[in-house]
């Protein structure tokens, strides 16, 4: 799949725009001295897919962790639907609706593959080990509907993976892992999800299969919305509507991928430019 054969489609992409369901406005993060994040405004319509890219260090993480209310901005602040989030912990934040994959693997290994959905779920509904653990009259039938609705939500992410879904999760390769952690945050039946490096620790063919996956579950929830930071440039071409750059904790880029393909520092740390020659 060629960058260029991308650009009339990302271009048309980019007219689309719907209601915002997510906005950071003038978003700083300062750990004592060092600002890893500033002034970062940044918004995502219904159904609408942003990338953010930069060099390591850059903030992306960093900002993820101020739109889920991990951390606690330094100023500014983060709105989800036109609501303010100031004040709202990070697990009522999960459970309005903003779900997320972390750089690192956070699955429970010890558990297969199906037991990590369902755990995903009890943030969202009443399935899962809480209500296992209080109410277990209740819970058998509760556990068997989470059970299904958890192979749905497998199968939507890849029917290969629901194959697989009685084995430990420790013992599926880089790739699946990746996969079942897609599952697992779409089981809070969230509005936006944010992936953070999905295909980190792929091969280019793991990463053209997670490229169709996540097409087939934008087709499949036209409403979903995803913030995705990557440093596959085939991802970032194909998959994003618009890609936001960042650099030294600032924004210096925000269009589609045509557009800000052509920053120098784009040019410099992505596409294996010198700075100074992709006039030539
Ligand atoms: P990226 O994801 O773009 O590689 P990060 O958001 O992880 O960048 O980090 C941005 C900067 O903030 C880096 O200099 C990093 O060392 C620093 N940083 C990130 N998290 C913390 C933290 N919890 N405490 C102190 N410094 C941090
Ligand atoms: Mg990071």
């Amino acid at each position: 799949m060629s960058i260029e054969s991308n650009h009339t489609q990302t271009a048309q992409a980019a007219k689309a725009t719907g209601p915002l369901v997510l906005e950071g406005r003038g978003l700083t993060m300062r750990f004592g001295g060092l600002t890893a994040v500033q002034g970062v405004d940044i918004h995502l319509a219904t159904g609408e897919v942003l990338g953010i890219i930069g060099p390591n260090g850059a903030g992306k993480s960093t900002l993820l962790n101020l739109l889920t209310g991990i951390y606690v901005p330094t100023e500014g602040e983060v709105l989800l639907e036109g609501k303010s989030l100031k004040g709202v912990p990070a697990y009522e934040i999960a459970g309005a609706g903003i779900a997320r994959t972390f750089q690192t693997s956070r699955l429970f290994g010890s558990l297969s593959v199906l037991d990590n959905v369902i755990i995903g779920m009890h943030s969202r509904t009443k399935c899962g080990v809480i209500t296992a653990l209080l109410r277990p009259g209740k819970s058998k039938a509760e556990m068997n509907r989470c059970a299904e609705r958890a192979c749905e939500l497998l199968k939507s992410v890849s029917h290969d993976l629901f194959e697989r879904r009685n084995v430990l999760a420790s013992s599926l390769p880089q790739a699946d892992r990746r996969r079942l952690e897609i599952a697992r945050a779409l089981a809070t039946e969230p509005k936006i999800v944010l992936l953070d490096e999905p295909s980190s620790g792929m091969d280019d063919r793991d990463t053209d299969a997670l490229i169709a996956d996540i097409q087939r579950l934008r087709e499949q929830n036209p409403k979903l919305g995803f913030i995705i930071i990557e440093h596959d440039m085939r991802l970032i071409a194909t998959l994003p509507s618009r890609v936001m750059v960042l650099d030294y904790g600032r924004k210096i880029g925000d269009d589609t991928f045509e557009v800000v393909r052509q920053l120098p520092r784009v040019q410099e740390a992505y596409l294996g430019r010198k700075a100074s020659s992709h006039h030539a």
